[in-house]
């Protein structure tokens, strides 16, 4: 071959590989049934979650939950299809054991999607004025996100999707001080470092966090803007159909180092973020008035807004792919 010829292969083997990598990303509106989230079921998983007490690593509550969470995922995914990767992280005050809880739905599909949020809840209420150094109860921030996933959990035993949909819950998220990043999201990195199954390579990804609030409102996040901003403008694009255009804005949202922030440096898995969160005047994130506080609690849960997430989520799930 020539080198003329050499070059063509390479652009057109270019274009392919390239295409294949948006394909993830196109959407289509397919005549699919959509079943129904319940928001009544999802305000119930939080509720119990909460119940709990702390999410906190290495508590009786952080314990408790997790057993909860891998027996209730078993129900609805089956036993051999629930898969906790337990690992060891540094914390302030000795070593701590962790475990993002993984679930998975249609395991047969080569084709997958993947929906994530953290189940571990804050140590600390450093945004409140009182008991700063006590734990907060994290309806909101940790219960919402999981709360929705259970729900989506429920639903697609009974109604299996038409693409694999595998669930991942990080622990360790929220149990950094203030400032000391490698404290946060420790979960998360340690499964984008260490892939539970080598290779994985889901479509994309969609990060919950903090989903459940009144009045919550979900701007474009900005690094879910940089990495997939075809699924940010399908997702929106879905709730502004559904009248949910009140909650999902369709403007700009600041920069938000969540979870998926880290999976997207780590891999080349796109995941975007949904978080109640609103871009201040010089770009900066302004969080809800509950956040890192103890009235992080049921009274600050809508159904409202978990219906608005859920269905959101359902449509695209079962109709979009
Ligand atoms: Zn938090």
């Amino acid at each position: 071959m020539n080198k003329i010829t050499i070059l063509f292969i390479s652009i057109l083997l270019f274009i392919s590989c390239k295409q294949t990598e948006n394909n993830g990303l196109q959407f289509v509106s397919r005549d699919r049934d959509v079943p129904t989230f319940s928001a009544d079921s999802a305000y119930y998983f939080i509720e119990t979650q909460v119940n709990f007490s702390p999410r906190v690593p290495n508590t009786y509550g952080h314990a408790e939950t997790r057993e909860y969470l891998m027996a209730k995922l078993k129900d609805y995914a089956g036993d051999q299809s629930v898969f906790p990767q337990e690992f060891t992280a540094e914390g302030y005050s000795g070593d701590m054991k962790l475990t993002n809880i993984i679930a998975a739905f249609n395991t047969s599909a080569t084709d997958r999607i993947m929906l994530c949020a953290h189940w571990d809840t804050r140590p600390r209420a450093d945004m409140d004025t009182v008991k700063t150094a006590d734990y907060i109860p994290g309806a909101d921030d940790g219960g919402s996100g999981v709360g929705i996933l259970l729900e989506l959990a429920r639903l697609m035993a009974d109604n299996p999707p038409p693409v694999g949909v595998d669930i991942v819950l990080f622990d360790g998220e929220d149990y950094g001080t203030s400032g000391d990043i490698k404290k946060y999201f420790i979960g998360s990195r340690y499964w984008a470092q260490n892939p539970p199954v080598p290779g994985y390579k889901p479509r994309f990804g969609i990060l919950l966090d903090m989903v459940g609030a009144k009045g919550a409102q979900f701007p474009k996040e900005e690094y879910s803007m940089m990495y997939a901003p075809n699924l940010v403008n399908e997702l929106w694009g879905i709730a502004e159909d559904k009248g949910y255009g009140h909650l999902f804005l369709n403007e700009p949202g600041a920069g938000v180092l969540d979870d998926h922030y880290i999976i997207d440096q780590y891999t080349d898995i796109p995941v975007i973020d949904v978080i109640n969160h609103s871009r201040g005047e010089d770009g900066n994130i302004v969080f809800a008035e509950h956040w890192h506080t103890h009235r992080d609690d049921m009274p600050v849960i809508s159904k409202e807004t978990l219906k608005a997430v859920g269905e959101v989520l359902a449509e695209l799930i079962y109709n979009r792919i």
